[in-house]
């Protein structure tokens, strides 16, 4: 095996940016060195100024198989994902048939997986109503945590728990020492707010914010801590919008409570100021909020207080979309990032004022950690897994559907020019993006504990 050398100006580790070589025996990296210390034997793939990031972990996605795969699949969302940067993929248990709430489901998602992927895996299991007796079997059987609703989940099939089922299963969840992630809206502030918008315009995305209230989140927060304090579970609060959640997430921390939060690029990006009436493009649960929210948002993020971002790829044919009635109440709530999502995230951390090495920290290590494979995923250092980016921070782009690499490539990012290009994409030392191509065979496979 010859030991490779990947050379850059700007290599991002988690000590900070700094001219380095990444030596990479077979899949894993051995070293991390000074340039003069690279060996002369070895062979050089030299970026110049391209940054070298972690391979980014996307521990939130909607990948849709079995079952669904004319909304998405193992082979689209990993292609999507290598043109992105994303060098592994967490599957949620939802919007897949059969749902991930058993073993025998997992085994089935294994299966069909196989030879599919260009990126590294791995499964969420569902918490739901009625399957308290799967859980530590799915924590055996490999998945890395679990999944559950305080809401309709928009979709039949994975049901949502009340305060009472969620109870019964947190012992068992609490056993598996692996984290809760849980979609916090609570459904009766849902119900009463779009219940008071009475006749609104389902046109206006000021009608779908109205019916969705931070209150609701709030709410499901404040509900998940006091269980959290009493039951001791690793509570993770996925996508959280509402800026409001921060004081309380502060506070339990603060208290020893282990608790931790990811938001979305499209709620650090988007405002519900500018979108357009009829921009269904735009939906997703919880909804975005003002621009001053994201803003504080952002505050979180620098702060400390939101740990990760995450995608929340959630794609859906096209028609499901509703653009042509751009109605807002009847469109698939859901936006598909992964091949935007970091020059997303640095169009705007650039701006204020953030660096690669936070990128890295929010988009790869942060979400390693989460699903507990950070051992050797997410960051670039000796003995991790040789996954990384080539990134041209300077580079600019405008988002054209060649580009958009998910099965269908609708997106509310069309048209927009962003900072950041993807150069190449590297998954255990095996180049698997490059210039909009990707080479060779799918050798990505499951990450398993
Ligand atoms: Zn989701």
């Amino acid at each position: 095996m010859t030991l490779q050398a990947y050379l850059s100006r700007r290599v991002v580790t988690p000590e900070g940016i700094r001219p380095a070589g990444i030596l990479v025996k077979g899949e894993q990296i051995q070293a991390v060195v000074t340039p003069e210390q690279i060996p002369a034997s070895v062979e050089m793939h030299d970026f110049g100024e391209a940054a070298i990031l972690p391979g980014l972990v996307d521990s939130h996605v909607h990948i849709n198989e079995p079952g669904r795969t004319d909304w998405e699949g193992f082979e689209t969302a990993t292609r999507a994902a290598a043109a992105g940067g994303y060098t592994m993929l967490v599957d949620m248990p939802l919007n897949c048939l059969p749902a991930t709430t058993t073993v025998a489901a997992l085994t089935a998602k294994r299966e069909t997986a196989r030879g599919k992927c260009r990126v590294d895996w791995a499964a969420w299991g569902g918490v739901v109503s009625d399957n308290q007796a799967d859980i530590e079997a799915l924590a055996g059987a490999g998945v890395l945590g679990f999944k559950c609703f305080l809401i309709h989940p928009g979709l039949d099939g994975f049901t949502m728990v009340n305060e009472q089922q969620l109870r019964a299963a947190l012992p068992h969840v609490a056993r598996t020492g692996l984290p809760l992630l849980v979609h916090a809206e609570l459904g009766g502030s849902v119900d009463a707010a779009t219940a008071a918008l009475g006749g609104a315009d389902w046109k206006s995305h000021a009608t779908y914010l109205g019916s969705r209230p931070d209150e609701a989140e709030l709410a499901a927060i404040r509900l998940l801590i006091s269980l959290c304090r009493e039951c001791r579970f690793r509570l993770h609060i996925v996508h959280l919008s509402t800026c409001e959640g921060l004081p309380m997430l502060r506070a339990a921390r603060a208290e020893g409570l282990p608790v931790s939060v990811e938001t979305c690029p499209h709620y650090l990006h988007l405002a519900a100021e500018t979108i357009r009436d009829g921009a269904t493009l735009c939906k997703c649960a919880p909804p975005i909020r003002s621009r001053e929210n994201r803003e504080k948002l952002w505050q979180g993020l620098s702060e400390g207080a939101i740990d990760l971002v995450v995608t929340d790829h959630s794609p859906c044919p096209p028609p499901m979309k509703k653009l042509e009635e751009g109605n807002f109440k009847t469109a698939w709530g859901g936006i598909a990032s992964l091949p935007v999502a970091l020059p997303v995230m640095w169009t705007e951390a650039s701006a204020r004022g953030f660096a690669l090495s936070d990128i890295a920290r929010w988009m790869a290590e942060g979400p390693a950690r989460l699903a507990g494979c950070h051992a050797r995923k997410g960051r670039i250092a000796a003995g991790c897994d040789a996954d990384f980016v080539v990134f041209e921070p300077e580079a600019e782009f405008v988002v054209a559907k060649e580009r958009l690499h998910q099965r269908h490539p609708v997106s509310p990012y069309l048209g927009e020019k962003l900072r950041g290009v993807v150069r190449a994409t590297y998954v255990r030392g095996k180049l698997v993006f490059a210039e909009g191509r990707f080479p060779g065979e799918p050798t990505g496979k499951e990450y398993r504990p």
